[in-house]
């Protein structure tokens, strides 16, 4: 990436002030999700992580990066030492805000126990299951589902139990749910005060000879998440089908 030859910061704000110049409101809308995924973006924002690490040393980028006898950072290896420095530095807020994530359940793990075991169970469940379900799994434990009663609102289960709520603490324990984990996954019903915690895959304590039967209880949560997701999408009307595509075109 070159140490400072691509212009990143420059080239990055230029790009953002052209697309917040536009007067055609669906391009800056397109623009804006295209730009989320731009290379410039990722590494503008990269090297906002690295003068964050630097300043909480009171370094500069140049200090945090050079190595002991070298008088300037060399320009070849340049992400392979900003990957070091972001890994070893940046795991006390991470923990942080993944202990404050945690602490919305109600679980029978205890709160100084709960980081420690999420790190512990995805640190090995990555070596079982594909990135996206490890991903489903992350995002469950930070409750990012999209349910009525994270948006604060009242629902009914989607899955057809009718004795409980939209919610990730309901799908837990769901009786529909669970009765297909059985038939399809072979996981067997947890107590009932273990049930929320062994959806978040928090329980039982991720230790070796028990990969597989947590693996597999990650994919039964992927595939509710997955399940979910097409119950809230509402189809597209055809009306809207077409309306858009007039934009579009
Ligand atoms: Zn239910």
């Amino acid at each position: 990436m070159a140490y400072g030859g691509l212009n990143v910061k420059e080239r990055y704000r230029a790009l953002e002030a052209k697309i917040a110049d536009s007067e055609w409101v669906n391009r800056r809308k397109v623009w804006a999700s295209w730009l989320g995924n731009n290379f410039l973006r990722n590494l503008y924002h990269a090297w906002g992580h690295i003068e964050n690490t630097a300043s909480k040393q009171r370094l500069s980028p140049d200090q945090l990066l050079k190595k002991e006898g070298e008088d300037e950072v060399p320009k070849e290896a340049w992400q392979k030492r900003c990957l070091v420095e972001l890994r070893t530095s940046h795991t006390e807020s991470l923990q942080r805000h993944l202990r404050r994530r945690l602490d919305v359940w109600k679980v029978s793990v205890l709160p100084g126990h709960r980081v420690q075991r999420t790190l512990n169970m995805s640190g090995g469940l990555i070596k079982f299951v594909s990135p996206r379900i490890w991903a489903t799994i992350l995002r469950t434990l930070c409750d990012g589902w999209t349910t009525h009663r994270r948006m604060q609102r009242q629902g009914p289960c989607l899955f057809g139990c009718r004795a409980g709520d939209d919610s990730i603490v309901h799908y837990a324990s769901c009786s529909v749910l669970s009765n297909l984990m059985w038939c399809k996954l072979k996981l067997d019903r947890l107590p009932v005060q273990d049930q929320l915690a062994g959806f978040l895959l928090l329980e039982p304590l991720w230790k070796e000879g028990r990969e597989e039967m947590v693996a597999r209880r990650a994919l039964g949560v992927c595939a509710t998440f997955k399940r979910h997701i097409f119950l809230v999408t509402p189809a597209p009307q055809p009306q809207a089908l077409s309306r858009c595509c007039f934009i579009h075109v």
